[in-house]
């Protein structure tokens, strides 16, 4: 039987307005129906928006402390279910069970961290330029928050945008993917298991261009919280800017790694493989240029090639299966668009570049990684983000150029250099112009207790985890308080020399 869902909006599972649903599939075997979840419309954001009102009236009046007990018993509960969540999500995503364990656990990570900042949440507390004055700053929550996530961390990414939210008193709209919600689905369930008023937290399935519009068009949701395509990005962006939104936007990466002739070559092996290929290559930071130096180039090509043409494909839920399908039917017309790409740029298929031939694999939207090599800065593949399991690679000959390639694409989320130099590893820090930089390590695997994001069109300045993303959703207020009993004139009366 199959099971259908629903969003949960104003304290309640409840049927979408339309009446309308989609099935969500597994992309390692379509013939696997998950369940139908809503395609909601404007109607059931508009009931999630007023409930959403009065959860924000209940609980911006919580302490931060108890705001963070709630959060800290969610951690708890994302734990105690990290295996059946972890399962659930590669059904529906289709990544290898150790990737999605890994997913829970930044979550299980966040709410802990979410859980402590309850207790901190510092403003300043500053001298005054006048006596007998005080000045102080300190953080307010801002009120309704939307939030739409993407398909690649189902679990990941909207707790790192939903616990900050929330523990800084804010109530929350989720909009997920259409691919992924049912982790969705069962992240709601532990906030409400834990004890969250249930008006706080609202889920609203269904599309981009009807629920995630609707969302950002609505004037009573002064915050929206993005993560996805840049091409999406770009059309929330002008909607927010008309509307004066408060606007975090995470998008696109074309990530390099730099392998200097110094480098152990076993470690960044390893280190390509895992970045190119985990998530099969569905992650803003995967690594889909490796840059190679010129003296160690066909060396290290030789055995990439070997390897990667050893990775198993099948179901993430199988022992031994080290690259799972591609979300959907599109994602993977287009990575075989941009092979078809590759082949007319003229560069040189090294490995993959077609669909495998094992029955097995018939019923997914599997695709072999592939690699090309010989390409140059500007070729497409080399600049324009692929997001699956394709690696493009690049010859150079030196450090300077190495950044020049790295730093000449629209994009700037993460690189990595390795190298057993450790001048070369401190300029890189300094020169190579990305969000993250990894030093002997692939471009993938963030911590939840440090800042997430990239500059250029990767992002539009603000950050995901660490101290830096409750900037984002609390309201900076100041408060001067003088206890002199006159009249005190800033910038005036302080010319004060202590006479
Ligand atoms: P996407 O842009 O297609 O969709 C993301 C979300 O936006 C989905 O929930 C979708 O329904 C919604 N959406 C689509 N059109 C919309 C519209 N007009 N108005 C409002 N909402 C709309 O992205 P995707 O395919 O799910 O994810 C892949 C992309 O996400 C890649 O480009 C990847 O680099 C990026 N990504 C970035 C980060 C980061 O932190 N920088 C992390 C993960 C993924």
């Amino acid at each position: 039987m199959t099971t259908t869902f629903r969003n949960f909006i104003a304290g309640r599972w409840i049927r979408p307005s339309t009446g309308a649903y989609h099935e969500n599939r597994n992309p390692a075997n379509i013939r696997d129906l998950i369940g139908r979840f809503p395609d909601s419309g404007p109607e059931d954001v508009e009931a999630a928006v007023r409930s959403a009102e009065t959860g924000f009236r209940i609980w911006s009046r919580v302490p931060a402390p108890a705001r963070g007990d709630v959060l800290r018993r969610v951690g708890d509960l994302l734990s105690e279910r990290k295996e059946m969540i972890a399962r659930a999500m590669t059904r529906e995503m289709g990544k290898v069970l150790t990737e999605t364990r890994g997913d829970v656990q930044e979550g299980i990570d966040t709410a802990y961290y979410a859980a402590s900042e309850g207790r901190r949440l510092f403003g300043h507390t500053v001298p005054s330029e006048l006596r007998s004055k005080w000045a102080m700053s300190f953080r307010r929550p801002i009120g309704v928050v939307g939030l739409i996530t993407p398909f690649n961390f189902p679990m990941a990414i909207p707790t790192w945008k939903m616990f900050p939210a929330l523990l800084c008193g804010n109530a929350v709209i989720l909009k997920p993917s259409e691919d992924v919600p049912h982790t969705a689905h069962l992240l709601v369930e532990a906030l409400l298991d834990a004890g969250l008023p249930p008006e706080v937290i609202q889920l609203v399935h269904g599309s981009g261009s009807k629920v995630g519009k609707a969302l950002i068009e609505h004037p009573a949701v002064p915050v929206i919280s993005f993560t996805g395509s840049t091409a999406t990005g770009a059309v929330i962006g002008e909607t927010c800017g008309r509307m004066h939104k408060r606007l975090s936007l995470e998008m696109g990466g074309k990530n390099a790694m730099i392998v200097m002739d110094d480098a152990d070559l076993d470690l960044a092996l390893d280190g390509v493989l895992w970045g190119a290929f985990g998530t099969t290559g569905q992650r803003c930071t995967a690594t889909s240029r490796l840059l190679l130096h010129r003296k160690i180039h066909d060396r290290f090509l030789r055995r990439l090639e070997d390897a990667a043409g050893k990775l198993h494909l099948g179901d993430g839920r199988k022992d031994g299966t080290e690259v799972g399908p591609l979300i959907h039917e599109e994602a993977r017309d287009k990575v075989e668009r941009y092979v078809g790409i590759g082949r007319e740029e003229g560069l040189e298929l090294v490995t993959g570049g077609s669909r495998p031939r094992s029955p097995k694999l018939r019923n997914g939207w599997f695709y072999r990684p592939t690699i090309f090599a010989g390409a140059r800065p500007g070729s497409r593949l080399a600049r324009e983000e692929i997001f699956g399991p394709v690696l493009t690679v690049l010859r150079f000959s030196g450090f300077e150029e190495a950044v020049r390639i790295n730093n000449g694409v629209p994009y700037g989320l993460s690189s990595a250099l390795y190298t057993r130099d450790t001048n070369l590893a401190f300029r890189a820090m300094q020169e190579l112009d990305n969000g993250i930089t990894y030093v002997n390590a692939p471009t993938i695997g963030a911590e939840a207790h440090l800042p997430f994001g990239g500059v250029k069109q990767t992002g539009n300045g603000h950050r995901e985890g660490g101290w830096e993303v409750y900037e984002f959703y609390s309201e900076t207020k100041v408060c001067y308080v003088d206890y002199s009993g006159v009249l005190q004139r800033a910038q005036i009366d302080n010319v004060d020399n202590g006479g």
